[in-house]
């Protein structure tokens, strides 16, 4: 039985998040049994785009802080690292550092900001054939990675937490060539599956104090949760999460087949606090709305078929200011900017959501 543990922590007062953070690793053996005699640490939160942390799409600096700081005490030499979306360089990156406030996590945990921009190729043996993913210097170099999440929802995924988080593992605009390749989300999410077992984070931490529900991971709203969830293992950690927002683990598509693979057990030992769902549950992405909606009483086989008929399209709203960002992450090349504002051709669109995830200004809805 996978064990995961519940820290109720109503805010992002330091204190009380290293406090709470301390509860969790040391409930797991803490930093000796954790690091197994690695000196090497990877913190790898989640640094989406360069928003800030109230913004709620992003790890909190005070949690990325309080896991970093908990191995620098130990001995280890730390660094906070993270592929946002977009492309990866030092200018993209420094631009992400500030706004996210991981310079302040870097200060208060004595831990470095990762400023090695290279990446190298692992391949490794799936039940799906081979997968080559090209990770960022920080993971392939770490001798042990931390996971460290937001509690989100998610547009394409249903959810977003310690699993999906691995996929920034993969450096810069080398993203968008998955979602290309493996439009269809159940195909996706294998991957998904493949590349968390690649890198093998030995340690998760979601930082769901404030989550996003609706059209996360980006485009939601904040939603106070009052939590941190800690597991050794990260598709516990994600049902537990899941089963905390109050919604429904079997609509995910990589929960479906962490499952299938036996990579997580369907009961849980809860330790720590109280884990009863919240009273108020997230509020899924409207992609999943429509989804339970519109295919709810179909058999599920026949429901997976079809459901993407009812998946919606971006939209571009007149808030686009015609950045191009949009554009230049989008794998099915549907987007182009003209006269200032990004236009979409429908039949290119493969529906990854990767424009909407962008958007720093919410520009685009879902309809
Ligand atoms: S939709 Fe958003 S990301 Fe795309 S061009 Fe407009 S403002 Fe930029
Ligand atoms: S338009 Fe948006 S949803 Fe469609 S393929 Fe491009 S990035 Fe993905």
């Amino acid at each position: 039985m996978d064990k995961v543990f519940l820290a109720r922590c109503e805010d992002y007062d330091y204190d009380r998040v290293e406090q709470n953070v301390r509860r969790i690793f040391d409930s797991f053996g803490g930093a000796e049994a954790i690091l197994r005699g690695g000196k090497r640490v990877t913190v790898k939160v989640n640094l989406l785009l360069p928003k800030k942390p109230e913004d709620a799409a992003t790890t909190h600096p005070a949690v990325a802080a309080a896991v970093a700081k908990y191995f620098v005490a130990a001995g280890a030499e730390v660094t906070i690292a993270d592929s946002p979306g977009g492309p990866y360089n030092t200018l993209s990156i420094n631009k992400v550092y500030d706004a996210c406030g991981m310079r302040e996590a870097a200060r208060l945990s004595g831990a470095m900001l990762n400023a090695d921009m290279g990446s190298q190729v692992k391949t490794v043996e799936t039940e799906s054939g081979k997968r080559a993913f090209d990770l960022i210097n920080p993971v392939v170099n770490a001798d042990v990675v931390i996971s460290v999440a937001k509690m989100k929802t998610h547009s394409l995924a249903y959810f977003t937490g310690a699993v999906k988080n691995m996929f920034g593992t993969i450096a810069g605009l080398n993203k968008a060539v998955y979602h290309a390749n493996l439009p269809k989300v159940e195909d996706f999410s294998e991957m998904i599956v493949d590349l968390c077992r690649a890198t093998a984070p030995a340690f998760s931490i979601i930082d769901g104090i404030v989550g996003m529900e609706g059209d996360g991971p980006s485009g939601g709203k904040p939603k106070h949760g009052g939590v941190i969830i800690g597991s050794d293992n990260p598709f516990a950690a994600d049902v537990a999460a899941m089963r905390f927002c109050g919604l429904d683990e079997n609509n995910s598509p990589i929960h479906r087949r962490a499952e299938s693979l036996g990579l997580v057990s369907a009961e849980q030992e809860h330790i720590g606090d109280d884990a009863a769902p919240l009273a108020d549950p997230f509020i899924p992405a409207m992609q999943d709305k429509v989804m339970w909606k519109a295919v709810a009483r179909i058999p599920k086989p026949v429901s997976r078929i079809v459901g993407k008929h009812f998946r919606p399209y971006p939209v571009i709203t007149d808030r686009c200011v015609g950045c191009g960002i949009c554009a230049e992450a989008c794998p099915g090349k549907a987007l182009e900017v003209i006269n200032k504002k990004a236009v979409l051709t429908k039949k290119k669109c493969i529906k990854c959501y990767c424009c909407h995830e962008l958007c720093r200004i919410k520009a685009i809805d879902m309809r």
